[in-house]
């Protein structure tokens, strides 16, 4: 047939239901003239064509392919006014298939590119749980913290083993101070109206022994806005039994192996 060459090239646009009618049945009595080189190449851009349900959006069909295509959405598009048999008609012409393919397509792309926006969408959502619930655990542990040292605090406190000690001020114009001394749980000491500090400055307990020995250093701490503060030593460096005296301090930030001023505070362990 002469014109064999020039139909070959129509093959895909055949496959894809893109032809005219006169281009079409050209084609269709070219085929059952018996040619099987062109029945070949339509198998296979059939074939191409179905596949296109599977491939990734960014596949590159040919640019006749895409012409093809996109002429046949274009007169899609334009008799959509059009009267209900003519776009029967030309639908008709459009195998199945095809339909199936592109329609497979259009929900393939969104799919992905909804899919990849979900994903990075729930990716962001659970960064931001990770970190509430991380915010959250801290604040729990202080929490817990924070109650269990109350706890031991209430507990020194009102524990009949305690032995109360009082701690009066040196300077009359100062409150005077409290302490529980439990034999087993430690040392609490409790202030009220306790004026506040100069800047890195704390106030430091210090252990008086009987023997005359150095005083030993324990915990440093200071009163809040306030004026109040409760503070609790759980090993205290000596026992109760061999302690003269509490004395507290004010020192540097991070307390003083020894003693740096006066004791503002000083009471006998009886
Ligand atoms: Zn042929």
């Amino acid at each position: 047939m002469s014109n064999h060459e020039q139909l070959r090239e129509l093959i895909q646009g055949y496959a894809l239901g893109a032809l005219d009618a006169p281009e079409r049945a050209e084609i269709e009595a070219h085929l059952s003239s018996g040619c099987s080189e062109c029945s070949k190449a339509l198998e296979e851009a059939r074939w191409l064509v179905s596949q296109l349900a599977y491939l990734a959006p960014d596949a590159k069909p040919s640019d006749m392919l895409k012409g093809r295509l996109l002429q046949t959405v274009r007169a899609e598009t334009s008799t959509a006014g059009d009267a209900m048999l003519q776009a029967t008609s030309r639908k008709a012409v459009v195998p199945w298939w095809m339909w199936a393919g592109v329609a497979a397509l259009l929900v393939f792309s969104l799919y992905s590119a909804w899919n990849a926006q979900r994903l990075q969408n729930e990716i962001v959502s659970l960064r931001a749980q990770a970190e509430r619930q991380n915010r959250e655990r801290v604040k729990l542990e202080q929490e817990m913290v924070a109650a269990k040292v109350q706890a031991h605090e209430a507990m020194i406190w009102s524990d009949p083993k305690s032995v109360k000690i009082k701690l009066p001020a040196k300077d009359p114009n100062m409150p005077q101070l409290e302490a529980m001394w439990h034999p087993e749980m430690g040392i609490v000491v409790r202030g009220w109206k306790v004026p506040s500090l100069r800047e890195k400055r704390v106030l430091q307990l210090w252990l008086i022994p009987k023997a005359g020995g150095k005083p030993m250093p324990s915990m440093t701490f200071w009163p809040d806005a306030n004026g109040k503060f409760s503070a609790v030593v759980e090993n205290p460096p000596e026992e109760m039994s061999d302690t003269q005296a509490l004395a507290i301090t004010e020192e540097p930030v991070g307390g003083s192996a020894q003693p740096t001023s006066t004791p503002m505070w000083v009471g006998g362990v009886s």
